[in-house]
């Protein structure tokens, strides 16, 4: 007899139709919920970082002993990462 196997919890069942009941009772929903939080989180922490990463460059910016030509490519780079930043 063909086992199905659930892939999340291993339990076996014995009709695919069996599993994908299960699977969509059991796990569908918390899957996506959790997948839901995690790119959020994701989201968050990548902007705060970005944030975190334009004030240094702007920091750098305005350090006396950067030549006109590091200084246009840190405006650069930091346009650069002011994009990336949802307004
Ligand atoms: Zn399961």
């Amino acid at each position: 007899m063909a086992e199905y196997k659930c892939k999340y919890c291993g339990e076996k069942f014995a009709k695919p139709l069996d599993l994908a009941r299960h699977v969509r009772m059991k796990h569908k929903r918390a899957t996506k919920r959790a997948k839901k939080a995690a790119e959020a989180v994701t989201s968050t922490e990548q902007v705060n970082k970005t944030i975190e990463a334009i004030g240094i460059l702007r920091g750098l910016q305005v350090s006396p002993n950067l030549s006109a030509e590091e200084k246009k490519l840190l405006g650069d780079v930091t346009k650069t990462f002011e994009g990336l930043v949802p307004k």
